[in-house]
């Protein structure tokens, strides 16, 4: 078989490795989808394919892994702006599903799910984990398009246009896990919507198919402390405890938002590796709570980044999350050392690999993982002088400099035009369900 060499030649290689290694005048050597070797810019010209490779160069950029997003709604996004200034409960049950119920179809969900998927490429975002209604659309979707994603098996108690019951919640879940089994880019995660919104019998069979099939259960947690107050008002138990008595609390759980968290719990997180994907702009715009990042990675608990859906964000930026997580982090416990650069960078990448069980895959540039990679440009104004390309990442630049993306080998994002996507078109089917929407609602 011909092999495709690509080399990528930024100014720095952000490798994410276990050492956290930051290379200078290293080129990335990309194998068809795979990264081959990082090799140093006096040894490139040796390689014996160098003639035939295509060879990118990126003067003044970052090269990083692709960022990875843990908690999305993506096709969500047709919903961006439907309902704000509003606290959680309220958002949702009187804005978000009853337009819900109004609107989500296939063909809402693969538009909004385009518009961003679009989004997120182009400000860095190369795998997604996500939780929406119609999985099997937006699997098809994403692997057309070429965005790595993990689907959610939405589960809820009650009947939506996806499934009536918990049962049939259930058995499309195990359906779209295996119709989606061949994708090479989309893999599935158990997703019950919430402690409030699924009761024990299907959260029981949902510890028990993870188990058993080792897939992740994508779940929100702990949201904000009207959620606690009123589950141990109902059932006696805080929701964390229900579920830890349900089998659930292990590393195969991705718990979302988890504001509310008292120290017996986060000790119990972190002893049973329960993967926690922190939301800062989502629960701070929806004034949830504060997620308590310093103690959790004081703790050691694997800590993951996520926009949340676009409708309480509200964009798909993941710089943004990375410098309010850091900001928030600092704010929250008075420490100005709580939450470092690194870990922000080890948030959006390789702790996230790590909960969707992609570690051995994604989320850090090593030769043999697969060639996710984004070049962020810091030849800006924003962004000079430059001591140390991993703060500026972090604290300075905009997602805007991203200029090249790279997922599974296959350019997406090329000197910042996206490759494949049409832009202009996503937004026109964009505003014309905006208007839609707008003026039936
Ligand atoms: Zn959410």
């Amino acid at each position: 078989m011909q092999h495709r060499y690509q080399i990528l030649r930024p100014d720095w290689v952000v490798t994410v490795n276990s050492d956290f290694e930051v290379l200078q005048d290293f080129s990335v050597v990309v194998e068809d989808n795979q990264i081959l070797s990082l090799v140093s810019d006096d040894e490139i010209a040796d390689l014996p394919f160098y003639s035939e490779a295509e060879i990118f160069s990126l003067p003044g950029c970052a090269l990083t892994p692709g960022l990875i997003n843990s908690h999305t709604h993506a096709s969500m996004s047709l919903f961006r702006g439907i309902a704000d200034d509003l606290p959680l409960m309220e958002w949702l049950s009187d804005h978000i599903w009853p337009a819900e119920a109004k609107w989500v179809s296939p063909e809402f969900v693969i538009d909004g799910f385009k518009l961003a998927a679009a989004e997120m490429i182009r400000s860095g975002t190369t795998c997604l984990n996500d939780m929406y209604f119609f999985p099997d659309e937006v699997a098809a979707c994403a692997q057309q398009i070429g965005i790595r994603s993990v689907v959610g098996l939405i589960v809820l108690d009650f009947p939506s246009i996806w499934a009536q019951n918990a049962d049939e919640y259930l058995h499309k879940a195990l359906a779209v896990h295996d119709e989606i089994r061949e994708y090479s880019l989309v893999s599935s995660a158990f997703a019950p919507h919430a402690p409030y919104t699924v009761s024990d019998e299907p959260l029981r069979q949902i510890a028990m198919y993870s188990n058993e099939l080792d897939v992740p259960v994508h779940i929100h947690v702990h949201e904000t402390a009207a959620e606690v107050a009123e589950a141990q008002q109902k059932n006696g138990l805080r929701p964390l405890h229900r579920l830890d008595q349900l089998n659930l609390l292990n590393s195969n759980l991705i718990a979302v938002h988890m504001t509310e968290l008292d120290q017996f719990e986060i000790e119990r997180i972190a002893e049973v590796g329960v993967n926690v994907v922190h939301c800062p702009e989502s629960n701070l715009k929806l004034g949830s709570g504060i997620c308590p990042v310093a103690n959790l990675l004081e703790n050691g608990v694997n800590l993951c980044l996520g926009t949340d859906g676009a409708a309480s964000n509200d964009d798909l930026d993941l710089f943004g999350e990375m410098r309010t997580a850091a900001l928030l982090a600092k704010g929250s416990s008075a420490n100005a050392s709580a939450c470092k650069v690194r870990q922000v960078i080890e948030m959006a990448t390789i702790n996230a690999a790590r909960a969707l069980g992609m570690a051995d895959r994604i989320g850090s540039i090593e030769p043999g993982k697969c060639a996710d990679l984004i070049a962020i440009n810091l030849n800006s104004l924003n962004t000079q002088p430059l001591y140390d390309p991993v703060a500026q990442i972090v604290y300075a630049a905009s997602s805007r400099q991203v200029s090249h993306v790279w997922i599974d080998g296959v350019i997406q994002l090329q000197d910042y035009e996206l490759c494949h996507l049409d832009s202009q078109e996503i937004i026109a089917r964009a505003r014309s369900w905006g208007q839609k929407i707008k003026n039936r609602s």
